[in-house]
């Protein structure tokens, strides 16, 4: 059985909002099986081993990023914990030399992707568990000519917005009581709340959690 470890990025006892983090967690579980019904009686393609979606952009809130940070800190042994580190480091160069436009037209592999699988499937951010696709060879088009932005895709809509419209309202009530709103990269974010434990300490006094994230403009 994987023991937990302690670690001060994202502290346990009080005053953090550790709560807080379990409630997302319960959160993510009822997104989930909102995100079922919600394909309940549709064609989706997605199938498990399937990671052409994992090579785009992705977009997190602080509270995802600590989540997943809390979770590979409790039951990640450190030597993959190491690896996991170098593979930020090598992600967050790159993505910080592009913009967000650039990022977004250019395959970089998530790096909590291991042998083609999510290493944190269980507290995956909701913009993961959002996309649901109908055609696997659209979403091959996509993997292949990742600048083509007039690209159809095939994304099951009506999931897609209701999701969206759960995403926004969560991080409303969030941001009503205080907490970050910003939308972050979620490889360079993550690289930074394991390299700078005061990322933690800015987040619980509700100010911006990364410094040096990527971070995607709001509309
Ligand atoms: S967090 Fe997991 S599901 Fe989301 S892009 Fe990364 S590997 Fe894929």
């Amino acid at each position: 059985m994987e023991s937990p470890t302690r670690h001060p990025a994202v502290p346990d006892t009080p005053p953090s909002p550790a709560p807080l983090l379990d409630g997302w967690e319960t959160w993510l579980a009822r997104f989930s099986a909102m995100a079922s019904e919600a394909t309940r009686n549709a064609p989706i393609a997605c199938k498990a081993g399937c990671s052409l979606c994992c090579s785009l952009r992705v977009d997190a809130w602080a509270q995802e990023v600590f989540t997943i940070v809390r979770h590979i800190l409790r039951f990640w042994p450190q030597d993959r914990i190491e690896q996991l580190r170098v593979r930020l480091q090598s992600h967050s160069s790159r993505v910080l030399s592009l913009s967000v436009l650039q990022h977004a037209t250019t395959n970089i592999p998530c790096p909590l992707l291991e042998d083609g699988r999510c290493s944190v499937y269980s507290v995956r951010p909701q913009s993961c568990r959002r996309l649901h696709a109908t055609d696997v060879s659209a979403c091959k088009y996509v993997f292949e000519h990742p600048g083509d932005l007039d690209a159809p895709g095939s994304i099951h809509g009506p999931s897609y917005e209701l999701l969206s419209r759960a995403m926004a309202d969560t991080q409303n009530a969030l941001q009503e009581i205080g907490y970050d709103p910003t939308i972050y990269e979620l490889g360079s974010a993550l690289h930074e709340a394991l390299s700078h434990p005061d990322a933690w300490s800015r987040w619980t006094n509700q100010e911006h959690a990364f410094l040096f994230a990527s971070r995607t403009p709001t509309p």
